[in-house]
């Protein structure tokens, strides 16, 4: 037994033992995706190895003939996967595969809560849980690691129960990982080589590095045969991009992708060229059919692997690729870049900004493609990664036009409509592309703000994610008609004879003149004016945003982040054709009712603030000028039916 502090036997922490309950459980029909995952593990490791040798030379010593070995033993039924890359220490061995080092796993229990057991497998891709699919075949895992650096080995072992073990490995340990599986009793097949070879062939075919298989062949002639042991290559290992187009399988491409995202689903898109000329390099560009959990946090985006020749550099370049296509995975092979190149660099390289153009092209290319050829894999597309691309309306002018013709929405007329499609239906006196913010699909459907579009026929696009409103303003028109948000002040809707048809102020009426001014009073403090609306047919008031204003959602967003910021105050209209809006200018004349008529015109105030899903500022305020009411109207039916009696 060894002296140090992590020695001896652990539990596993909570989430560990649910997460691979969870593994075991959804995987169990899929026991060898274990063959890719944990050598995808050991490619990784050896990469991380000859990245960081770079620098410190000294690092990898003089064990450069970088492998990966499976060794099947038939009589001890085990099969064991060792590497000479990294290795861990004995506190990376309990950090790494005894606790959740990614922050991820929290969240990705709890999105498994909210889904049905089935949609797991796609999850587990997502997080990452690769080691733990060691326990789909074997009853036991014992790994022996090294790390690079390092004379003394340590062992990491556990039968999954809930705990697991770490000691000192005794003697000698080369550097590196090895993890030998004793492999459950139905699960002898894994130590087959046929089985091996078509795995390794299927799933990690395009690894660079040599997999070898250990293999016994009987050597000689008569008496001299004897059983011997070699290690054969089972992988090609040309870099899968390399390879001509032609000659590589769709199932190819989609293993490769499996291996760079650790998603279990095949991609939706695939986008592989090279471009030559002042500059070379590859790209190999995927679309993710599902999102990954942590689409919406910037901070944690991951960009594609960067490669220099052909050698790995590194994971997530960030650089390669605008934040709204976060989502898109893939890589990218330089021949120009230097292979000691830094995040710092990167910044700043100009060929790296000329790559970063180029595959910001070629991943729109492929939602063209998509839009036009799969309509419905595009609309499935945009419901996943929509909110995210239109961030790119807003940060990247170059490519609004492409943006522009790529965007959907829900409209009253059609779901996930295109602009083009929009334009196509618009009627002929229909001079702009109307628009209605709001926190959801229903609000948006029954804001008072486009009554007067909708009968007159116009289509109202519902923007509901919330991005729109600063996304919209990266596209002020498209096919030279102007986008117009149906809750500005300006909505100028013209008549058929060409005339604005608001009910314009020549007709004067004197009441309603006092009553607007009643109104201005009672709301001083939270509005900026009030007019006689032109938008309105069946709500009685609503509230629309002043010329170059934000919109009331977008900026409680922007006030929450920025305190002290003032709210801007709006427009209040009102519908004088509308009988509450009719019976309370009667009210207020009514000198014995004028303090009915304030509440009144606060609830007016607060009715429109529901209308479109926005809070109301006095909820308390709001509830006991309600029940007052009720009770006077209640009480005053009452008295009603008396008299009558
Ligand atoms: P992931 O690979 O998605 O991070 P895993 O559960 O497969 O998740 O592995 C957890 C961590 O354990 C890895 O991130 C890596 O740091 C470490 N690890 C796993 N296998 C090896 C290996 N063969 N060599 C070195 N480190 C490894």
């Amino acid at each position: 037994m060894s002296e140090t502090k992590t020695a001896g036997e652990h539990r596993f922490e909570a989430n560990v033992s649910q997460i691979l309950d969870i593994v075991i459980h959804s995987l169990y029909s899929h026991p060898e995706i274990f063959v890719r995952e944990l050598i995808s593990n050991a490619a990784d490791a050896i990469d991380k190895l000859r990245v960081r040798s770079l620098t410190e030379h000294d690092l990898a010593g003089g064990d450069q003939d970088y492998k990966i070995e499976l060794i099947p033993d038939v009589e001890g039924q085990t099969l064991t996967i060792r590497d000479n890359g990294i290795g861990m220490s004995e506190d990376e061995l309990v950090e790494n595969l005894g606790t959740i080092a990614h922050s991820g796993s929290k969240k990705f229990l709890e999105a498994l809560k909210e889904k049905d057991a089935g949609e797991n497998v796609d999850l587990i891709g997502q997080f990452g849980v690769g080691f733990y699919s060691a326990f789909l075949v074997a009853n036991r895992v014992e790994v022996t690691s090294c790390a690079a650096g390092s004379k003394q080995g340590s062992r990491w072992s556990s039968e999954a129960q809930g705990t697991y073990s770490v000691e000192l490995a005794e003697g000698e340990v080369s550097r590196g990982t090895s993890i030998k599986l004793f492999l459950k009793e139905d699960k002898k097949e894994f130590l087959e080589e046929f089985r091996l070879r078509t795995l390794v062939r299927q799933y990690s075919d395009f690894l660079q590095h040599p997999i070898l298989l250990e293999i016994e062949r009987e050597e000689g002639e008569g008496d001299d045969k004897k059983k011997e042991k070699k290690f054969e290559r089972l992988n090609q290992g040309t870099a899968l991009w390399k390879r001509p187009k032609g000659e590589i399988t769709d199932e190819q491409y989609e293993e490769f992708y499996k291996h760079v995202t650790h998603d279990f689903e095949a991609p939706l898109a695939r986008n592989h060229f090279t471009v030559e000329g002042t500059q070379l390099f590859t790209g190999l560009l995927f679309l993710p059919k599902n999102p990954p959990f942590d689409l919406f946090q910037p901070s944690k985006r991951r960009g594609v692997r960067l490669y220099v020749k052909r050698v790995f550099i590194m994971d997530d370049c960030e650089e390669l690729i605008p934040e709204w296509l976060r989502f898109v995975r893939g890589i990218v092979d330089s021949d120009d870049l230097p292979l000691n190149v830094s995040r710092e660099l990167l910044q700043e390289d100009r060929i790296v900004k000329t790559i970063r153009k180029v595959v910001t092209r070629k991943v729109l290319e492929s939602m063209e493609e998509l839009a036009k050829d799969r309509e419905d894999d595009y609309k499935a597309f945009w419901q996943h990664f929509g909110a995210v691309v239109k961030e790119g309306l807003h940060y990247d002018p170059d490519h609004k036009e492409a943006l522009a013709k790529l965007v959907r929405y829900d409209s009253s007329k059609e779901d996930g409509t295109s602009l083009e499609a929009y334009v196509e239906r618009m009627p002929e006196d229909q001079k702009a592309i109307y628009y209605v913010i709001a926190p959801d699909r229903k609000t948006a459907e029954s804001s008072p703000h486009i009554e007067a579009l909708l009968k007159k026929d116009y289509e109202v696009l519902y923007m509901t994610d919330a991005v729109d409103e600063w996304a919209v303003t990266g596209m002020p028109e498209f096919a030279e008609k102007p986008l117009v948000s149906a809750m500005k002040a300006n909505l100028n809707l013209e008549g058929e004879d060409g005339k604005e048809d608001e009910k314009s102020e020549h007709e004067v009426d004197p009441d309603m003149e006092s009553f607007k001014d009643r109104i201005q009073r009672v709301l001083e403090e939270d509005i900026a004016e009030v007019k006689v609306s032109n938008r309105l047919t069946d709500s009685p008031a609503c509230l629309v945003t002043p010329e170059g204003g934000l919109h009331s959602h977008i900026e409680r967003m922007v006030r929450a982040r920025q305190q002290g910021m003032p709210a801007t105050k709006r427009i209040f209209e009102i519908n004088p054709d509308h009988p509450i809006i009719q019976r309370m200018r009667s009210l207020h004349l009514e000198p014995d009712h004028a303090e009915d008529a304030d509440d009144w015109v606060r609830m007016l105030h607060d009715q429109a603030l529901l209308a479109e899903g926005s809070p109301i500022s006095d909820p308390a305020g709001f509830a006991r000028r309600m029940s007052s009411l009720m009770t006077k109207v209640l009480g005053s039916d009452e008295s009603g039916s008396e008299a009558s009696a």
